[in-house]
């Protein structure tokens, strides 16, 4: 019998954590390497919203994959012994009539996002909120304590001596004792990918943590910007969206910008105390779909596995079993979704 193939695993953010339990739970043998550099992984809000609010449309695969991701999830923290998938429903706030109307419309049934969608009286909404076009709910929503997740996960690998503190990049080729390696290194592959013809973005966001001076209740409120309440009492805001910063650096006009936006869904407003400051890099592709599996017939050993973009989260244990099953040869190829191959610059087409 063939020994099986021992897989190198770089980075252990979200991308790195997930790939590695799914090799965990195939019984396959791995090591994970990472440098250390700053992982968009340790700022995320971690959210998950089968919707896409700017049209009401469902977002890609929504209930499927977001299945699969509670699944996985619930199967991690009993391996891990911690609450990480947290359900907390998700209060959208209508810009104008019209987006009310087509919510209605919508959440009345025969389009795809239906099920997803509920509609609001005034009196279902919390005292705090301010709606004058209405509001809707989408309760199978909530968030996963991702930083919780990959301290965890890199913790369980490094009792086991599968862990190191290691950087790596293309020019290491498949280092001895390995016949693959997989690549979670976010926004560390721009430029190994690049070589391929494979643009990856670096899409920069800042999140605050704040302690609001009313109570605002329960659930998620979203009006563009989102306040999501933890577990402690305290709120996280978010998101920003910017292409011009490339460093993960926070800016001091955030804070001011994004409790300009989330007080105008509030009835009253006393300026809460600012907590916490952080930001970090989306490694995000133009089509907003990832990029995974086999790059170049030149390193047959290297899969990419990036590029998870705004919704890490909920496609993640989709995206690692993929990766995993095209290692495996299980499949052929991953889905063309997700290949390189729809780069119309990639090197390999
Ligand atoms: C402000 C903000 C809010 C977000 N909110 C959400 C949200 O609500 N919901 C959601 O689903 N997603 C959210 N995201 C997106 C989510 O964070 C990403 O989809 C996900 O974390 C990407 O994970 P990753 O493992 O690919 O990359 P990262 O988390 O960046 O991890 C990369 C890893 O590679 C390592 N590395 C890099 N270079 C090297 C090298 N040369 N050698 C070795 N190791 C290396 C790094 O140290 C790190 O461990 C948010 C992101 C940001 C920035």
């Amino acid at each position: 019998m063939p020994s099986p193939r021992r897989t190198l695993i770089v980075g252990d953010g979200l991308a790195g954590a997930l790939v590695a339990w799914e090799l965990y739970f195939r019984g396959l043998p791995f090591e994970q390497w990472s440098d250390g550099s700053p992982a968009a992984s340790d700022v995320a809000a971690g959210m998950f919203n089968p919707v896409s609010f700017r049209r009401i449309l469902a977002q890609w695969n929504a209930k499927v994959q977001q299945e699969e991701a509670q699944k996985r999830f619930r199967q991690i923290e009993r391996e891990l012994g911690v609450e990480l998938w947290h359900r907390v429903p998700i209060i959208r706030v209508f810009p104008d009539e019209a987006y009310a109307a087509l919510w209605k419309e919508r959440s009345a049934g025969g389009h795809e996002v239906s099920e997803f969608l509920e509609s609001l009286e005034p009196a279902d909404l919390h005292k705090s909120i301010v709606a004058p076009f209405g509001a809707g709910r989408v309760r199978d929503a909530g968030w996963l304590d991702v930083p919780t997740f990959t301290q965890a996960s890199r913790e369980r690998w490094r009792s086991q001596g599968d862990w190191r503190c290691q950087g790596w990049s293309l020019a290491d080729g498949c280092p001895e004792g390995f016949d693959s390696v997989l690549d979670c290194r976010g926004v560390g592959a721009v430029d190994d990918l690049a070589h391929f013809g494979l643009e990856l973005r670096r899409n920069h966001g800042e999140v605050l943590r704040i302690q609001p001076a009313e109570d605002w209740g329960d659930e998620t409120v979203n009006n563009v910007c989102w306040a999501l309440p933890l577990p402690d009492g305290t709120y996280r805001v978010g998101s920003t969206y910017r292409w011009d910063v490339a460093e993960p650096t926070c800016l001091a006009e955030t804070p001011a910008h994004l409790l300009e936006r989330v007080s105008q869904a509030r009835a009253e407003w006393n300026s809460p105390e600012v907590l916490n400051h952080e930001a970090g890099l989306r490694p995000s592709c133009f089509d907003r779909r990832p990029i995974l599996g086999q790059v170049s017939q030149d390193h047959p050993y290297y899969y990419a596995c990036t590029g998870w973009g705004t919704r890490g989260v909920s496609i993640g244990p989709t995206m690692a079993r993929w990766v995993v099953e095209a290692l495996q040869g299980e499949i052929p190829a991953v889905p063309d979704e997700v290949h390189p191959k729809r780069f119309r610059t990639f090197t390999e087409n």
